[in-house]
């Protein structure tokens, strides 16, 4: 068994359920300060989530709902300005938390000396405040979309991790909770562990080598246990 040389994580849907209880409740926020009746539960906006990028999916939604192509372009562009702003607020008033195991995980790797990285299609205006936030100085490298804007699965975003640690993906892990998530992993050849969540549950995760449902499972504990005793670092 090889050890760890550097864990690389996804930030949305593996270290936090930023989906769910921050961008959805930011939209829903941005609906109700302009007046507007619609609200989107967590199964709804699981729909929506087909639609990249926030200010497409509102503009979608509300043309569903009846409004003209161009009335529903430039109210989603109000709404996806505030949206972000009060996106921001969730972040920085600590709405937004670690999915379950994270913590301890961050913690085991510190503790062993593992370098851990960041590699996120995330906008850096509320990464970097939520990665401060909720985890503190933990992360060497944190490449966003906002540098590399080639969505996963491109592979983009990982290579651009490895370039700056100047290394291959040789005893590289990454973490990660979608599909298009592990495809971009792995397609950079790193050695993928997948969690899945409310949203990536039906994924087609295959291509990780390990897969549950958060960081706490025994079977997610126990890999990285078995790889961090593998791993000797030097004194
Ligand atoms: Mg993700």
């Amino acid at each position: 068994m090889t050890g760890l040389e550097a864990v690389i994580f996804d930030v949305d849907g593996t270290l936090v359920d930023s989906e769910r209880d921050g961008h959805r409740v930011a939209f829903n926020a941005a609906f109700e300060e302009a007046g507007l009746p619609d609200r989107w539960d967590v199964t709804t906006y699981g729909g929506l989530l087909s639609t990249a990028g926030g200010g497409k999916r509102l503009a979608r939604w509300l043309e569903r709902a009846g409004r003209p192509a161009d009335e529903a372009r430039e109210l989603a562009a109000v709404l996806h300005e505030r949206k972000t702003a009060i996106m921001r607020v969730l972040v920085e008033e600590g709405h937004i938390r670690a999915r379950p195991g994270i913590h301890r995980l961050i913690d085991e790797l510190d503790n062993h000396g593992v370098p851990m990285h960041v590699a996120t299609t995330g906008t850096r205006a509320w990464v970097e405040p939520l990665l401060d936030r909720v985890f503190g100085d933990r992360f060497g490298v944190v490449v966003t979309g906002t540098e590399v804007p080639d969505l996963k699965p491109s592979p983009a975003v990982y290579l651009e991790v490895l370039h700056r640690l100047g290394t291959g993906p040789e005893g590289v892990v990454a973490v990660e909770d979608s599909a298009n998530g592990v495809r971009a992993a792995t397609a950079a050849g790193l050695v993928c562990v997948a969690t899945y969540n409310t949203y990536t549950r039906d994924d087609d995760l295959s291509a990780a080598t390990l897969v549950t449902p958060d960081a706490a499972d025994p079977a997610f504990t126990a890999w990285f246990r078995d790889r961090l005793r593998a791993t000797v670092r030097p004194a």
